[in-house]
């Protein structure tokens, strides 16, 4: 079982961030804090509940005071019996410079395993192109203080084909990030999504296909010299240090969201809570029936649940987009006997492998390169 918690609030919007996210304007934190705690009391079982692996993303949730912070986890603690006992990873999404060491420090106090950055990039230039309000050497000097707080692993994330990005400055991205001697490493393609400036200044097809796989290959060949596994398309991890949270993700496991805009798939159905911070604290502030209707409801618009239960292609088609993204593949259950052709066509051309004892169908880096194409022939 594993956790999510979303903490929607920004200082300022990046231009390419399609995330649900604002700026706190004139949020009552306190009370945002509060509804966190009362959907978890609502949500979580009865008894006690000892996930697996939590992940506070955003936004930014390391602009959280530490008074909220604290708050927060000893009210899911305290009133919604969360356990840390079974824990294996406890992460939380930072940007450089949203905190200090006795902010750092109080995470790992409270349990945390695990900072995940938004750095994007080492370039001034580019940074400042991206929105970003930290400085090259601020997120150098916000590892260094996460080492000092005992935040046993540090993720950062970087991103390629950015507007105007050249390969040097992919790779000089890549050299700092492998100077500081991270944990895991995420190396996104940026993508133009609609509903961002990005987007509405750029276009759809702003990315350079050429380009963009010059920039994967470099970031696999420099990152798997430097020790890192290539374990999903876009993440790389030293030994040890894979995202358990994100593989929960990616191989279909059940978790809860909690929050505003947050998704959770518990027993075969899916919810997404509204994405409206303040109509999502209003509803929670309330007592435990809103107009006589189950507080969930007011969380929960029309159509947000999707049962999966009975939906066996849908599922395998989830997982079969996902798997294929990961180095361990596409595990051999999800393949039908129709797919043999394709799949042995796919091992001659040196696009994937089958691995021997588990027979599921792995694919090398050039395959990798077209897992769009090869997901949407096996579906
Ligand atoms: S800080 Fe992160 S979540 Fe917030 S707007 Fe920028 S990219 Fe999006």
């Amino acid at each position: 079982m594993h956790l999510y918690i979303h903490i929607p609030f920004c200082h300022r919007v990046c231009p390419y961030c399609a995330f649900f996210k604002h700026t706190p304007g004139a949020t009552d934190m306190r009370a945002f804090i509060e509804s966190l705690i009362r959907e978890a009391v609502l949500r979580l079982p009865s008894g006690g509940y000892a996930p697996e692996t939590i992940f506070i993303g955003g936004g930014t949730p390391s602009m959280l005071s530490p008074i909220y912070f604290r708050r927060l986890m000893e009210g899911l603690r305290d009133r919604a019996g969360l356990d840390l006992s079974r824990l294996k990873e406890f992460s939380i999404e930072a940007n450089p410079a949203t905190f200090n060491l006795s902010k750092a420090q109080l995470w790992r106090e409270m349990g945390v395993t695990r900072v995940s950055m938004g750095v994007q990039s080492f370039d001034a230039d580019l940074l400042k192109l991206l929105g970003r309000e930290h400085s090259p050497d601020e997120a150098a000097a916000s590892v260094a203080i996460l080492r000092e707080a005992g935040i046993p692993q540090v993720n950062l994330d970087l991103m390629f084909s950015l507007p105007g990005q050249t390969i040097e400055q992919w790779r000089d991205s890549l050299a700092r990030a492998i100077e500081l001697k991270l944990d895991h490493i995420s190396a996104y393609n940026l993508s133009y999504e609609e509903d961002t400036e990005f987007y509405r200044t750029y276009g759809a097809n702003a990315n350079n296909e050429e380009e963009d796989v010059a920039m994967f290959c470099l970031a696999d060949e420099m990152l798997s010299s430097a020790g890192y596994r290539h374990y999903e398309i876009s993440n790389y991890a030293k030994e040890g240090c894979v995202s358990h949270h994100n593989i929960a993700y990616w191989t279909g496991q059940d978790y809860y969201g909690l929050g505003p805009g947050a998704f959770g798939t518990i027993d075969g159905i899916r919810y997404e809570n509204v994405g409206d911070t303040r109509a999502y604290s209003l509803a929670l502030a309330g007592d435990l029936k809103q107009g006589g209707k189950p507080m969930e409801e007011a969380i929960l618009p029309a159509g947000s649940q999707e049962d999966l239960r009975g939906d066996t292609q849908a599922r395998r088609t989830e997982l079969l987009g996902l798997s294929l993204r990961m180095d361990t593949g596409l595990p051999a259950d999800l393949i039908r006997e129709q797919d043999a052709g394709f799949i042995a066509a796919l091992c001659e051309e040196g696009l994937a492998w089958r691995e021997a004892q588990s027979g599921a169908v792995c694919l090398t880096l050039r395959g990798r390169l077209l897992v769009d194409e090869i997901a949407t022939q096996l579906m």
